[in-house]
Order: C-alpha cells, then structure tokens, then sequence
C-alpha cells in the first residue's frame, strides 16, 4: 500500500506537470519571451484535458509496470482529484494546483460484494485484509466506496455507506440558538452560555519541543532518529484526535438544547493574519462549523450562517449600535439598559438575523440586568409575531 501511495502520487504529479507545462506554453507573450529558456509545446497540440489524460494512464499502465501494478480505478480517481483540484481554481477562486510532496490516501470508488467480514475488509486487488471494526454496519447500509488512509499511528479505511432511503431537507422550526465563536470562550451562546476555549496546542507545545529536541539529539539518518519522528507525528495526530473529538462533543451538546441552530460566517483569512493567529488555528473554528453543520444534519436540527458583520457593535435587545472594542468585555447598552456578556450579546444578535432569514419571529431580550459574566440564563419576550412561527421549548438534555 505504501507503494501505491507513491505511485499514486508519482501520477498526479506527472499529469499536473503536463497541464502545467500546457498552461505556461501559451501564456507568455511574445515581447515578454525569456532570453535564455520558454515552454515551447507545437501549436496543434492539444489541451491536456482529464479525459485525455485518463486515456494516456490506460496505455501507460500497459509499458510502465509499477503503474500497472496498482488497480486502475484506484489511479482514475487520481485523476479526479487533479480535475477537482483544477475545477476549485477555475470556479472557486482557489490558488494553482501543486505538485505533492507525499499522498497519505488512495480511494477504491467501487467495492466488490460483501466486502466487510467480521473481522476483515476484502479490498480490490488487494485482497482481504484484517481490520478492526469500529462499529457495526447500519441495517441496510451497503459499503460503495473505501478511502484507505496512512496516519502516524496506522491504516484506516473510510467506507462511504449507501442506501435507498430518502432523506427529507431539515425544516428550520423548534427552539433557536445563536452561536458566536471567539478568543475569550470557544463558543458563547444565546443563552448565556461560555465554553471554554481547548488549549490543546498550546499545553502540548511543551511536549512537542521535548520530542522533536530528542529528534535533534540522535543521529542524523539514523534509525533512533527516524524513531522519534515517529513519535513526533503520532504526537500530532493524537493533538487532531483531541481537537476532532471536542468539536463533536460540542457540537452535540449544542444540539441537544435546540431545533435551530444560527452561526455567524467566518473570516477565517482575515483572523489568522492577525497577531492572535497561532491561538485562531489551535481553536479550529472553520472546523469546528463544518462539524457543528453535519452533526446538526444528522440530528435533524436546522443549521445556517448569518452575516457576521457588526455583531458585536449592535444591542440585541433594541437594536442600537453599541460601539466597543475588543477590550470591553461587558455589552451595556446606554438606551434601553439592557446588560450581558459581550459575545453572548453577539450570540443573540446572530440568532435574530437567523430568526429573520427563516422569517420566524424576532427574539428580544428583557431589558435587565444580568451579572455582568452573563452565565445567568436569559428570559426572552416576543416583539412581533408572524404565523409561520413554530416555537417550541428547549429540547430536555440526554
Ligand atoms: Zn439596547
């Protein structure tokens, strides 16, 4: 597997290096030639295109033997990916493809019959390999696709289930929350709720400075060495496991308590950039949405982002626009007096922009003062009614 894994990356880079050379050779103008070298391809050559491109893999697995050794749709889907990788650049605005220093997966996008044993997992052309289950196959669940994956610690497959069962979209009804992401607490909800930021990366800096100094200390090449690196990487990936599973744990304890759930779009860009970039990253909150949309999917709770702009500058309760910077802690609103925590404020003003896009009623605080931590829950009274609102009570905690 790890010399598919290569070979797999040795075809991606060699098809991107012919789109790439394709794209420079008809770039250049004609004022602007180097004096000394230019990608010269003849002029009734044609695109490099992913069709073609996969019609030249089929002729080349038959000369080149390490490509023929590894299952064609398995390559086919390399090619795939370069497409996407292409179709993000020409539709997304993403930056040009690059050449890839190591591949960590490879996807079988068919599966033969029955493919999961009790123990085992029989992969095309590989055949049946033992593997550790981590939980059962749903009941009429087929297993269609397999990523294999390498990580530090081992080999994984990801299997993409099937079935015929009809999902219906989520309609956004039930009891709303607001959610706003930030430096002080990880996450500060509508209801006056503070989760505190995980500190994961920071406290394991540490550590990390203790292994990779072990790595510097042996000798270069050296087989001790190559261990520590080792220990380093799985070091990393045991950072991510922690991180993947506060998200998620977070995610559902959200959920537990709402029919709707409101975000605010991230400028992640914009924040990393910033002095307060390393802490931005170590939190993951672009990560921490995308789990937050799925699990809320999953659980039949209705997701959606509202604008972001000026979240913190408005009163949730009246409206008005508050002007404070990042240092005033406390929202204080001078016209109708109401009080709380900042970003619980923010929190409240993003579920009453959500509220608006589904065109339920619009939540107005009381005008009263919480203690100024806000971790008091706040009561809320109706401003306008519309019939199409369905509000229920806060879904009971599991
Ligand atoms: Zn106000």
């Amino acid at each position: 597997m790890t010399q598919w894994l290569e070979t797999c990356r040795k075809v991606y880079n060699y098809a991107l290096g012919e789109r790439r050379d394709w794209i420079k050779s008809r770039k250049c103008d004609i004022n602007a030639c180097s004096l000394h070298s230019e990608y010269i391809i003849a002029v009734d050559a044609p695109k490099p295109t992913y069709y073609q491109q996969k019609r030249n893999l089929t002729a080349a697995r038959k000369v080149i033997l390490t490509i023929g050794a590894v299952h064609s749709q398995v390559l086919q889907d390399v090619m795939g990916r370069l497409e996407k990788a292409f179709n993000a650049l020409w539709n997304s605005g993403h930056g040009f493809p690059r050449f890839k220093k190591r591949f960590r997966s490879f996807t079988f996008p068919q599966l033969g019959k029955a493919p999961i044993g009790e123990r085992t997992i029989k992969l095309p052309s590989i055949g049946e390999v033992t593997a550790t289950l981590h939980r059962p196959i749903p009941d009429g669940f087929e297993a269609k696709q397999a990523r294999v994956v390498r990580r530090p610690s081992g080999w994984y497959v990801q299997l993409i289930l099937e079935s015929n069962i009809e999902v219906p979209d989520i309609i956004p009804g039930g009891y709303p929350i607001g959610i706003d992401v930030g430096l002080n607490s990880f996450v500060a909800t509508s209801e006056g709720e503070l989760i505190a930021r995980p500190r994961f990366f920071i406290e394991a800096q540490h550590r990390l400075k203790g292994l990779n100094r072990a790595v510097s200390r042996k000798k270069n090449g050296s087989q001790n060495q190559q261990k520590a690196r080792k220990k380093v990487a799985r070091f990393y990936e045991r950072i991510a496991n922690r991180r993947t599973d506060f998200h998620r744990k977070t995610a559902h304890h959200l959920c537990d308590r709402a029919g709707m759930v409101f975000a605010e779009e991230l400028n992640l860009k914009g924040l990393a950039k910033g002095m307060l970039g390393k802490h931005c990253l170590d939190a993951g909150w672009g990560e921490f949405l995308d789990t937050l949309s799925w699990v809320a999917w999953k659980r039949g709770v209705y997701f959606s982002k509202v604008s972001a702009s000026g979240t913190s500058q408005e009163c949730p309760a009246c409206g008005a626009s508050v002007k404070k910077d990042l240092s005033v802690r406390v929202h204080h609103c001078p016209e109708c007096k109401y009080e709380t925590d900042r970003d619980v404020a923010s929190g409240q003003v993003i579920r009453n922009r959500g509220l608006t896009t589904v065109g339920h009623i619009v939540y107005a605080e009381r005008s009263r003062s919480v203690d100024a931590c806000g971790a008091e829950p706040v009561g809320v009274a109706m401003k306008q009614e519309t019939s199409r609102a369905i509000l229920g009570s806060p879904r009971s905690t599991r």
